[in-house]
């Protein structure tokens, strides 16, 4: 058996009023910290109040950075670590979707080392962060529970995640924090998570314990799917839906995702696809080119689907087409991904550009 290597540091605490029960746990991490979140949903879903009012029964000052944008740029990142340098935050609690949670980790790594730059996210490994804590309130990144932070770099044109690995000290788990959250948003968010289940399984970093966690995420996950081919997002729903978002956070943690993900961001980037979106109708075309069948049946199989056809129909009607790229762009964009090693790695045979621009055509309307 090949050597495997297993790490998981994040806590992870689940249910009802979970922000309020366990406020004690703040006191570990000092006496300032920053919220850090995005425009108005963790108003209108409770997380916010849920946050200030248990750090005012444990006595902890906050402050406020609540302009975090979708697919956080790095300015934001700078904006949020000014505040936390300034205001000498001992930690920051992240809660939202997947863009405060990564934008909080990159602004941590520049708020504990005062001297860095930007620049030092994608060239310095070795850089700590100030301590994180995730209010996740979307289902799908599982950033509470990755090492990771993805950012838009505009002077690439890309986004890309930061070179040190981050993961949060607790990740605090709510299901009423998603019943608020907008049906496509649920659909795009869920189909992240599952697209981390299968790229993680089928990653040339997979080993038995990021494969036993991602079995049975997609085990979850099939048990959903009925639910959500009506769009019956109940609270029993939400809280699988949940389960599969962090467990698919472990997986990847471990055996990182793979083409869908290094091919969406390009999407995400130039035609403002929303990530989940973005892997989710390239999921089928790239299951195809895989070279592990046993592997692809077993994904079908606990997804309760027939065959490839099907899981391509039901992405086709959760998520809708995609046909604002033209086959100028497919080429253009498969060109770039097929010299970017980094990005290609996890997957367990060569990928050459002409396999990659079958993935695009063969999943996007022209
Ligand atoms: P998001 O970009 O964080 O949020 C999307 C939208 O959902 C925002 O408009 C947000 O509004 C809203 N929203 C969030 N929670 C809500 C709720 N409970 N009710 C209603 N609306 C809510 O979405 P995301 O898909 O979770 O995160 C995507 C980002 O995560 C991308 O940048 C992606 O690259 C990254 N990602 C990271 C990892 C990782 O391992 N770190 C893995 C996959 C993806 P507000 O702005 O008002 O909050
Ligand atoms: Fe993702």
């Amino acid at each position: 058996m090949d050597f495997i290597n297993y790490y998981m540091p994040t806590k992870i605490l689940l249910g009802e009023a979970v922000v309020l029960k366990n406020s004690p746990l703040f006191n570990n991490y000092g006496k300032k910290v920053l919220i850090v979140t995005g425009k108005t949903s963790s108003i209108i879903n409770g997380s916010l109040k849920d946050v200030t009012d248990a750090l005012m029964k444990e006595g902890i000052i906050y402050d406020l950075f609540n302009k975090v944008e979708e697919n956080p740029s790095l300015k934001t990142v700078e904006k949020i670590a000014e505040l936390g340098r300034k205001q000498k935050s001992d930690f920051i609690i992240a809660i939202g979707g997947g863009s405060p949670i990564d934008a909080s980790k990159a602004a941590g790594v520049l708020i504990k080392n005062s001297n860095a730059t930007r620049y030092n996210l994608f060239d310095s490994p070795h850089l700590k962060s100030i301590p994180i804590i995730a209010v996740p309130t979307t289902a799908g990144t599982g950033s509470e529970t990755t090492p990771y932070s993805i950012v838009t770099d505009s002077e690439l044109q890309t986004k890309r995640g930061i070179c040190q690995r981050i993961f949060p000290e607790y990740a605090l788990l709510d299901v009423k924090y998603l019943m608020f959250l907008p049906e496509q948003i649920t659909i795009n968010t869920t189909i992240d998570a599952l697209s981390h289940l299968i790229e993680g399984y089928m990653s040339s970093n997979a080993n038995v314990f990021s494969d036993t966690l991602a079995e049975k995420g997609l085990k979850l996950f099939g048990e959903c799917l009925t639910m959500i081919k009506e769009r019956d997002f109940t609270y029993i729903v939400r809280e699988k839906l949940m389960l599969v978002s962090s467990i698919a956070g472990m997986v990847i943690a471990q055996a990182g995702t793979s083409i869908p993900h290094a091919m969406g961001y390009a999407l995400t980037y130039f035609h403002n696809i929303p990530h989940g979106k973005a892997n989710g109708v390239l999921l089928n075309s790239y299951l195809k080119f895989c070279n592990d069948k046993n592997k692809v049946r077993k994904i079908l199989y606990l997804l309760t689907l027939e065959n490839l056809n099907d899981l391509g129909d039901f992405l086709n009607t959760m998520l809708g087409y995609v046909n604002t790229v033209s086959y100028e762009q497919m080429c253009s964009y498969s060109g770039i991904l097929a010299l970017n090693n980094a990005k290609l790695k996890n997957h367990p045979s060569p990928v050459k550009m002409e396999d990659i621009l079958k993935i695009y055509k063969d999943s996007l309307k022209v």
